[in-house]
């Protein structure tokens, strides 16, 4: 039997999303639509009511404070994207952010949509680790949390009427990221070992595999360009083992 279709309204605020998620369970927020969309459409998810977040003001912008970045839960990739390129020290996310999805899919996905889904591989929400980065939520009764982004990350616990607001980063000091990101310690076993950013390159470089360790193994593709959007699409690629080793190797970590 087909599901009932859903309900659909806007908020107008981030509050007034919190308390509509609170009087109906299963309700879901819909920030771009991007995934949540297509999920709806194939049925893959059903949900009683969506709330539109889109309609609700403030939350679409992002900017630099001195050396922090806060970023509404609203702004989209691409407009993040702009905001990031204002900082030579942040091409990092600059480069985490052109790998994502089209820029067609990044002129719509919002920060909090990325966020909300805690995908171990996306590569803003990787880039977002390099560094300190905290994420605010509200619930049904005005409560705003702030949490260090590893929390979504490692445990993904948004509450049932949590509605993400924004998220604070600072970049790292330096410039090889890694150290400072292997001294996380609650980083999924499995999801990744290093990323480095190649401030002289500008590409971000990561490598999928077991934390602690280096990626010992690497071997060749015949024709492999090593192309920062073939890294998107392929995350445990060799490839970029061999390309973070030779990096290592030159910094004198290997
Ligand atoms: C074809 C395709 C390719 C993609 N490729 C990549 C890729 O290479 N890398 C990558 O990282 N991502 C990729 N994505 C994901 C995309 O970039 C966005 O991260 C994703 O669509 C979520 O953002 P959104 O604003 O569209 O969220 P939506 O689709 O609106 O929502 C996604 C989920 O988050 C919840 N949610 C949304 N906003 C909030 C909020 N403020 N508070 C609480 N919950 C919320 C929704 O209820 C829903 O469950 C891809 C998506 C598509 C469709």
């Amino acid at each position: 039997m087909r599901p009932a279709p859903f309900r659909y309204v806007r908020a107008r605020s981030a509050i007034e999303a919190a308390q509509m998620l609170g009087h109906n369970p299963g309700a879901r927020i819909l920030s771009g639509g991007q995934t949540l969309i297509p999920e709806l459409t194939r049925r893959a998810v059903t949900s009683p009511l969506i709330v539109d977040l889109k309609t609700a003001r403030g939350m679409d912008t992002a900017h630099w404070e001195d050396a922090a970045l806060t970023i509404g839960a609203l702004c989209t990739l691409s407009t993040l994207e702009a905001v990031v390129a204002q900082r030579p020290h942040a091409r990092y996310l600059q480069s985490a952010l052109a790998m994502t999805a089209s820029p067609a899919i990044r002129h719509r996905a919002t920060v909090g949509g990325t966020v909300a889904l805690a995908s171990s591989t996306s590569e803003l929400l990787i880039a977002l680790l390099v560094g300190t980065t905290s994420c605010e939520t509200v619930d049904a009764d005005g409560k705003i949390r702030t949490r260090d982004l590893n929390e979504f990350f490692t445990t993904r616990n948004v509450g049932d009427a949590e509605v993400i607001t924004a998220v604070r980063h600072t970049p790292p000091d330096g410039v090889a990221a890694l150290d400072e990101y292997a001294r996380q310690s609650n980083v999924p076993a499995d999801v990744v070992v290093g990323v480095v950013s190649g401030f002289e390159t500008d590409i971000l470089y990561t490598v999928v595999g077991i934390r602690g360790r280096l990626p010992t193994h690497a071997s060749h593709h015949p024709g492999d360009p090593y192309g920062p959007r073939h890294v998107a699409s392929a995350w445990s690629h060799d490839a970029i083992a061999e390309r973070l080793i030779t990096r290592l190797a030159h910094a004198g970590r290997h």
